[in-house]
């Protein structure tokens, strides 16, 4: 594995907001790669990134703290690979004139997920469909390119049923996920809104649960992605918790199978091989939980520093076969952390060059 000998200079674009304030913390620290840069909207360039942001959580890396916010564009920032948590309104145009320029784009935003040439990616779940920035680079003339992650409920859900999937086959899934505020970013939910309240809606949420889970568990064929052959119906709330995305799933498999079949599938699973012993992969990525009341958000949100997905809660569906309880932190596993995860992937595959 082709290991830096001194950390990857990385810039975060939206380094402002809820998700790039993760990215911060996450990096700090981080053997293969160092914060050099950080960029946002023209509200905030020009300004030290202390004074640019409202930090959210914990104390802000002191390294960073000084640093000027820059503009987001690519003759403005240097760094060969960049993570975005830019909002999706801008996320089109910028990331894709950095990929353009010759930077690797690890992107939290929605624009580009679904496009056939873009990979969708949880490493543990679906590393091999990296292999699509080849297609990626030849179709477009970009000698960079765009690597994206999930959206957060879809992340959680997607770790969960990997190994179902792949174990039995899914058929269908009905799914009702209980998301906290932190993933709608910040100031994000007015709190005379969420408080003491549960939002039966998040805007735009239920489509991309609905398709982002077919893509992330298909199959790469021949430079494309054949998706994954299940119909998923998902309801999607907004509740009062800080941080973690809950989801309630009910699954149909293409044959009958036991509640014990699905615990052995899930507690056994490992995810993909490349990510053992990186940086930021969780010993376990799967979690399976015993007691008949977990996982719980406050209790089980930060397993495994946030990129751990637990589980619980398995038993007979009446309706469908089995049915069961992920958690997920959505701003770690769900954003900021899966990304940086993305990257290390990339890293190991000796995609970036590395000094
Ligand atoms: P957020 O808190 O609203 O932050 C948005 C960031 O985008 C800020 O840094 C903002 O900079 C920057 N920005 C806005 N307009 C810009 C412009 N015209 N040019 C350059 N930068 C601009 O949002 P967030 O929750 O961190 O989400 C970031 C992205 O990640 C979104 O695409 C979101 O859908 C996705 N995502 C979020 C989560 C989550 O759990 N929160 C999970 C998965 C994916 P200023 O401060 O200068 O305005």
């Amino acid at each position: 594995m082709p290991v830096p000998a001194s950390p990857i200079p990385v810039a975060v674009l939206g380094a402002t907001g809820a998700v790039g304030q993760t990215f911060i913390r996450l990096l700090e620290g981080h053997p293969w790669f160092r914060v050099a840069e950080v960029a946002a909207s023209e509200r905030s360039a020009g300004q030290r990134y202390d004074a640019a942001t409202r930090w959210i959580e914990g104390a802000m890396p002191a390294a960073v703290a000084d640093l000027t916010v820059v503009a987001c564009r690519p003759d403005a920032v240097r760094s060969p690979v960049v993570f975005s948590a830019l909002d999706s309104g801008v996320a089109g145009e910028i990331e894709a004139a950095f990929a353009a320029a010759g930077r690797l784009v690890l992107s939290n935003a929605k624009n580009y997920r679904m496009d056939t040439d873009v990979p969708l990616v949880i490493p543990e779940v679906n590393a091999d469909h990296l292999g699509l920035l080849a297609t990626q680079r030849s179709q477009r003339g970009w000698t960079g390119g765009i690597v994206t992650n999930a959206n957060c409920a879809a992340t959680v859900a997607a770790m969960a049923l990997a190994p179902v999937h792949a174990a039995f086959g899914i058929e269908r899934v009905f799914v009702t996920t209980m998301q906290a505020v932190s993933g709608a970013g910040y100031p994000g939910v007015p709190s005379l809104d969420i408080l003491g309240n549960v939002i039966p809606y998040i805007g735009d949420e239920e489509p991309k649960i609905e398709r982002e889970m077919n893509k992330m568990l298909g199959r790469l064929e021949a430079g494309r992605i054949a998706d994954a052959p299940f119909t998923v119906s998902a309801h999607a709330n907004r509740v009062p918790t800080m941080n973690g995305h809950m989801a309630c799933l009910s699954v149909a498999f293409q044959r009958s199978v036991t509640v014990e079949e699905v615990h052995a599938a899930l507690a056994g699973w490992q995810g993909h091989a490349i990510c053992r012993g990186l940086p930021s992969a969780p010993s376990v990525p799967l979690r399976v939980m015993a007691e008949p009341d977990r996982p719980q958000t406050r209790r089980d949100v930060d397993a495994g520093r946030g990129m751990t997905v637990s589980v619980g809660r398995i038993r007979p569906d009446p309706l469908f076969h089995v049915k069961f309880v992920a958690l997920g932190h959505n701003t770690i596993r769900g954003a900021a952390g899966g990304s940086i995860l993305n990257a290390e992937v990339l890293v190991a595959q000796g995609a970036v060059p590395v000094a």
